[in-house]
């Protein structure tokens, strides 16, 4: 049953900006729910009410969309931890649990794939077929309990986001595809990323655009082109690290010593709520349709982004107020809190 929502996300996006939140998996591993390394959504089975709480927090925060935690939830990645057994059913409840949630508000539902690791240029045709499997179980089992639109990410290789979206377009459902940026100017397949959005635009794919690896200051140039070279939608999900030009991407942040922190040292990296607020602001200047976050978001990022973009959600309640505050509150004489503040560092 495609299309669980009478408005949809093309009805929505033509009205205005749609707010994304995803990094599901990070902020999931932090809790203590999901392994690092492997990074597969065992949670969805093992602690559902991990997931369920983490789905509404998004909702309370102001996210337009539950995207279903279906994430490396295909054969591949479940085999790599011995429950290859379990794949039909973390599937079906991951897109069951976005459901119910969604349902609290007035949220859409994203059915959610990835890049495989299993797609090979060098052996196209072979790959090819795996990677349509493993889409196409999948996304079958995720129509089937109810989704609104597919989001296709983390694409390293155009070649397998073509397939993503042919999967997608079969099923008579919007499509938003969107790339990984790990290498500095193209994908893994050597399409330069502007052509890559362009080449899956043309191929119908309804929103393209970038998520994950690079922070907001090293997404949003590449966005900007991407913007004026597609007529499609456009989505940009940046993750929220201070990625800058000698390390564009959250993989290749390193500390003054040379350490790499990706991926489980890097919060003295992290961007704060109003570096997110600013980047939502400045994506809504770029034309950007679809504006959200990725791994590394969280709650109070989400909720920031949506009052940036003009909006009182009802996280907005407990939104800060600092005035308040008895230390640093406008009660207290400026003298006094320059003291309190350098004393408490
Ligand atoms: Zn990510």
């Amino acid at each position: 049953m495609p299309g669980r929502s009478a408005r949809g996300i093309l009805d929505r996006l033509k009205a205005g900006v749609v707010l994304g939140a995803e990094g599901y998996v990070f902020e999931l591993e932090r809790r203590g729910y999901i392994k690092a390394g492997p990074y597969v959504p065992e949670v969805v089975l093992d602690f559902p009410d991990a997931l369920r709480e983490l789905h509404r927090e998004f909702l309370r925060a102001g996210a337009d969309v539950m995207v279903a935690l279906t994430y490396y939830a295909h054969r591949g990645k479940l085999k790599d931890v011995g429950r290859e057994n379990d794949l039909e059913a973390m599937n079906r409840q991951a897109v069951r649990i976005a459901n119910e949630v969604a349902r609290e508000g007035d949220a859409l539902v994203a059915g959610d794939i990835c890049n495989t690791w299993a797609y090979d240029p060098k052996d196209k045709e072979a790959s090819s077929r795996v990677v349509r499997a493993m889409y196409e179980e999948q996304l079958s089992w995720a129509t089937d309990e109810g989704i609104d639109f597919v989001i296709a990410e983390t694409n390293d290789y155009l070649g397998e986001a073509l397939i993503a979206l042919q999967v997608i377009k079969e099923l008579g459902l919007p499509a938003m595809v969107t790339l990984a940026t790990t290498r500095p100017h193209q994908t893994w397949d050597g399409y330069g990323y502007v052509d890559a959005c362009k080449i899956l635009a043309d191929h119908g794919a309804d929103i393209v655009g970038l998520n994950c690896d690079r922070g907001p200051a090293t997404m949003l140039p590449i966005i900007e082109q991407v913007r004026g070279a597609v007529s499609s939608y456009v989505a940009a999900q940046p993750v929220p690290y201070k990625t800058q030009a000698s390390m564009p991407t959250f993989e290749s942040l390193k500390t003054a010593d040379g350490t790499n922190v990706f991926p489980i040292a890097l919060e003295a990296f992290l961007c704060t709520r109003f570096e997110m607020a600013d980047y939502a602001r400045q994506a809504q200047a770029l034309g950007v349709n679809y504006v959200g976050i990725c791994c590394g978001g969280a709650p109070h990022y989400v909720r920031a982004m949506a009052e940036a973009l003009g909006r009182t959600v009802p996280a907005s309640r407990y939104s800060p107020a600092i005035e308040l505050h008895p230390m640093i509150g406008a009660r207290v004489e400026e003298k006094e809190k320059e003291f309190l503040v350098d004393w408490k560092g």
